[in-house]
């Protein structure tokens, strides 16, 4: 498991080096807490948020981004996509609410309940389910509700209720029932972070509508009607409603290419850095690592780097990514293997044994981001974040 152990970035490389040499990712909490005031401030002002740290905080860790925002209060609260992790942030003390985004399966609804996580709901049965553990729960002299968020789909065919009468029967079940309260309606667009913005504006105006709708037919207001993602906050300002979901962007990554970053100011905050743990001078000839698909064509020094697809650093890098030592391009020689991969360091007569080496993030005024490393490796960036592995120690950065 990891800590969440806090340093200043002063004494980051020193702490690396002594304390966390063969690998460790360097979370800047500075640079996502302004990443998230920048995005709140291209909105609103009485606009909240919702802070989405779903697969342990997009992999830079739920808790120690959750407890960091605890205290700002344009945040609502989190989402996450598992009760399992709702419950991981609720021991370590976070108390705003939390929004489960997918299905949660039955046997969980005592945990939900209890500690006031709330389900995105589009299923009869959940209704029901939910209805009779409360029941029970009133009886032993419980007198809360259950807080609900209906999910509607609009975009995705994933989860959710369609917008039409079928979907609007189901709020108006959700609506009547004793112990549930709807305190949200929300849904998710599938084409937010494209150039192209009419189908995302057109889904938009499907789940207005169906809002509208529902309310007049039931007479009430739901609480917190949302549906902007990270492209949305940038480049639909009309799709902001009560609050809006901040993922990808709040880590300082883009949601794609064409979603421009000039309006909102987000700096990245991941960096990824290993020590070398071998040098050596082998003549021309020499294959390198499994299969042999790298040999040397000429005299070459070369560096093993202790990291390895185990770690989740891409396999599909071999011979294509690069490392940087003492700011300089270090590329990758032959397959990355489980827990090591060689590089290049023929042009970098001053790197050592001992050395820092950047995977991800700044090495002198030279910087790799995980986009760039995404297109080497043909991966999508936030799966690259994702698949940190656990094994990877986390130091976090502050003030
Ligand atoms: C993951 C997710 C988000 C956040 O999306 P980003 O593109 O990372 O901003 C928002 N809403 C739902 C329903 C999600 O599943």
């Amino acid at each position: 498991m990891n800590s969440h152990e806090i340093v200043s970035r002063l004494k980051l490389s020193e702490k690396m080096a002594l304390k966390y040499p063969r690998v460790c990712a360097a979370i800047d909490l500075d640079a996502i807490l302004s990443n998230m005031r920048s995005m709140h401030d291209n909105l609103k002002p009485e606009t909240k948020m919702i802070a989405v740290i779903k697969t342990d905080g997009y992999g830079f860790g739920a808790v120690p981004i959750a407890k960091m925002l605890e205290t700002e209060d344009y945040i609502w609260g989190y989402a996450s996509a598992t009760v399992e992790e709702a419950m991981e942030l609720r021991d370590n003390g976070v108390v705003k609410p939390i929004l489960i985004l997918g299905y949660t399966f039955p046997f969980s609804y005592d945990t939900l309940i209890d500690n006031e996580i709330r389900p995105a709901v589009f299923r009869y049965d959940q209704l029901e389910q939910l209805e009779e553990r409360a029941l029970l729960k009133a009886k032993t002299g419980w007198n809360g509700k259950v807080k609900v968020h209906i999910a509607v789909d609009t975009s995705m065919s994933r989860i959710g209720v369609r917008p039409d009468d079928e979907g609007a029967a189901f709020v108006a079940k959700a609506l009547s029932m004793k112990y549930i309260e709807v305190e949200g309606i929300f849904t998710h667009f599938a084409r937010a972070d494209e150039k192209d913005l009419t189908d995302a504006i057109s889904k938009k105006d499907i789940f207005a509508s169906f809002i509208e709708r529902v309310e007049k037919e039931n007479n009430c207001r739901i609480p917190l009607h949302h549906c902007a993602n990270s492209a949305s906050i940038i480049q639909i300002p009309q799709a902001q409603m009560d609050m809006v979901r901040a993922g990808v962007t709040m880590y300082g990554m883009k949601p794609s290419e064409d979603v421009p970053t000039d309006k909102v100011k987000i700096g990245p905050a991941l960096g990824l850095y290993s020590h070398i743990a071998y040098i050596k001078d082998v003549p021309a000839g020499v294959p390198v690592s499994y299969g042999g698909t790298f040999v040397t064509d000429k005299p070459t020094r070369m560096a093993t780097v202790p990291v390895g697809y185990g770690d989740g650093y891409p396999r599909s890098l071999s011979n294509k990514g690069y490392v940087l030592i003492h700011g300089k391009k270090a590329p990758i020689l032959g397959r990355v293997c489980m827990d090591q991969f060689m590089v290049d360091v023929s042009d970098i007569p001053e790197a050592l044994e001992n050395d820092e080496v950047t995977l991800i993030g700044w090495s002198g005024d030279s910087h790799i981001s995980i986009e760039e490393l995404g297109d080497l490796s043909g991966r999508f960036n936030y799966e690259l974040a994702c698949d940190l592995n656990p094994r990877i120690p986390r130091l976090y950065i502050r003030g």
